[in-house]
């Protein structure tokens, strides 16, 4: 929506596709805030060098300069533009310490920043006269000679396809959290837009880097936000020790995510948690500011695990969370492909390297969003319109009409679940060779099962299930790339920690992989990392 609104501004005729209501848009769960150095104490600079060191040096840092420099304009335009900030007793935006952070620099609205952004983004759209496909699921990129030519969509409440035929398209469809089966995301991140650009032949970078938030509630997979923490909630285990002590003593339940979530996964481990969990314990904290401060997690974790804050601490472990790879991009948000661009989740530009620290992924997508429209609307205007391939919604058609057809075969329920069971039990916190093959073993078996499987509705009406089997086939194709980059990457940086290779190898791996496809086959590839003012050092917190 970011980029729409640039796109507008610069006077194109601009169109955004989305296959739910955007407002319903994963980010409205965005709960603990969005980073910028506002105040005069921190800087860019600070903001730069926390967020290279919690990518465990493997961020590009002319990208994440560009992001941290440019946060606090977009941060006050974003206000400008309506959106609501918390405040501190001087009546300036508030700000709250999160994990990783030198400085307290997480503007935040209580526990519900990413509502009040999105919501203002809408309002925008809609001012902007954008015209909004709501509930049209995107199901192909259309590139051809090598640009891009627009995309074609499925209308869900009619079931027809359409071509919806443009000079650009950006890319900004999430993450794909729904990969595992313990996550935070709504069920609608299931990374499309990754698999899409796989397709259209633009490669992904970095799969391997999976984000697992460490205070997750158990079942549901609903996040308690890292703002907890912020505020100063402690993390128990089931002998009453604050066991973060041991892991980070500096700074405690605020190191950064990759080290807490594996800190807990050792104590559930060794048999110091409690029924699979740790707990979050905010009770300190006092009625008062549990209730203004962290009211929405206060009614989760009440409603959906039946304990209140305020008097009882809250059992959590860690769920994936977050996608620091995505589609490979460069700073002005640009792919492989002429006139095709992504931000947000789906893209890796990379300012959030092998581990993103929270609240830089909301200021990515506000950020990158703006660039991705300046970009869009620049190509735009220096290039002429081609023509739409005649025979690409017919092949379209042709392939969802088969899948209709196909009247005996398996569930994609039980494939689904199969995926998630997979990646859960063999990519997850800790990985190692013999784990990471049987997951790829048990993804290309899925592979060969979904190409047979066939739908139990196969109505033209609101067709979910036609829906969760496309949105399967990228799910499977994304799980192979973050399975086969986990493999081969024989090193522990950030997120990915392999037990068979714990130490970080600059000399070898200070490098993003990249996954291509190409005629049906994933192929690995390289490239550097910008290194600008940081030398890569040893991440302690
Ligand atoms: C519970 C939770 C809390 C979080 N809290 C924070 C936080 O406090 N701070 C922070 O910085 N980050 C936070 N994050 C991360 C952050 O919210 C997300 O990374 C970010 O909001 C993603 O925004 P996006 O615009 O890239 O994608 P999304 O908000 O996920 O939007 C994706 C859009 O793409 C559309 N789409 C997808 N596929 C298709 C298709 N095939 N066809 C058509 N449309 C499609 C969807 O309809 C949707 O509109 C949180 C994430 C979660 C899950």
């Amino acid at each position: 929506m970011r980029a729409a609104i640039e796109a507008a501004r610069s006077g194109l005729d601009v169109a955004v596709v989305s296959k739910i209501y955007p407002v319903r848009s994963h980010s409205v769960a965005a709960q603990g805030g969005i980073n910028a150095a506002l105040k005069a104490a921190d800087s860019w600079e600070a903001h730069m060098f926390d967020t290279v060191k919690g990518s465990d040096y493997l961020g590009d840092q002319d990208a994440i300069e560009v992001m941290c420099r440019e946060a606090p304009s977009d941060i006050l335009e974003l206000e400008r533009m309506g959106a609501v900030f918390s405040r501190d007793s001087e009546g300036n935006i508030a700000q709250r310490p999160f994990g990783g952070a030198g400085y307290p620099r997480t503007c935040y609205l209580a526990d519900r920043t990413g509502h009040g952004m999105l919501h203002v983004m809408y309002e925008q759209l809609v001012k902007h006269g954008v015209f909004i496909y709501d509930e049209w699921h995107v199901l192909r990129l259309i590139v051809e000679d090598g640009s891009a030519r627009g995309v074609i969509a499925l209308e869900l409440d009619t079931g027809k396809l359409h071509r919806l035929h443009s000079k650009s398209v950006v890319i900004a469809t999430g993450g794909y959290g729904r990969v595992y089966r313990t996550t935070t995301n709504a069920l609608s991140s299931t990374g499309d837009g990754m698999g899409l650009a796989l397709d259209a032949g633009v490669p992904l970078m970095d799969m391997e880097f999976v984000q697992f938030h460490p205070t997750v509630l158990p079942r549901t997979g609903i996040l308690m936000t890292e703002g907890a923490r912020g505020e100063g909630g402690f993390l128990v285990n089931s002998k009453g020790e604050r066991f973060m002590e041991k892991y980070a003593p500096k700074v405690k339940e605020l190191a950064s995510r990759d080290v807490v979530s594996r800190a807990e996964q050792t104590e559930i481990e060794e048999g110091r948690g409690v029924d699979g969990c740790v707990l979050l314990d905010l009770r300190h904290l006092g009625a008062e500011k549990i209730k203004t401060r962290l009211s929405q997690i206060r009614g989760l974790a009440i409603d959906f695990a039946g304990v209140d804050p305020v008097t009882t601490p809250v059992p959590v472990k860690p769920g994936s969370h977050y996608s620091m790879g995505g589609i490979a991009v460069d700073k002005d948000c640009q792919t492989a492909v002429p006139g095709l661009f992504a931000a947000g989740e789906s893209a890796c530009v990379s300012v959030h390297g092998a581990n993103r620290l929270g609240g830089n992924s909301l200021l990515e997508t506000i950020v990158f969003g703006r660039r991705a429209g300046v970009s869009a609307a620049e190509y735009c205007k220096a290039t002429e319109a081609k023509p739409f391939p005649d025979s690409a919604l017919r092949e379209a058609c042709h392939s969802v009409a088969m899948i209709l057809k196909r009247d005996a075969g398996e569930s994609i329920f039980a494939l689904k679940s199969a995926m998630n069971d997979a990646m859960e039990d063999f990519c997850g916190i800790f990985r190692n060779k013999e784990r990471l093959a049987k997951g790829y073993g048990k993804i290309r078996e899925l592979q060969e099962r979904y190409k047979k499987a066939a739908l139990g509705d196969r109505s033209d009406y609101f067709n979910n299930e036609l829906l969760h089997y496309l949105e399967l086939g990228q799910m499977l194709d994304i799980s192979e790339c973050i399975l086969l980059g986990a493999m081969n990457r024989e090193e522990s940086r950030g997120s990915h920690f392999r037990t068979d290779f714990p130490k970080r190898d600059d000399v070898n791996w200070l490098r993003h992989t990249l996954v291509h496809k190409e005629g049906g086959e994933f192929r690995l590839g390289y490239r550097d990392v910008s290194v600008t003012k940081f030398k890569p050092e040893e991440r302690k917190y």
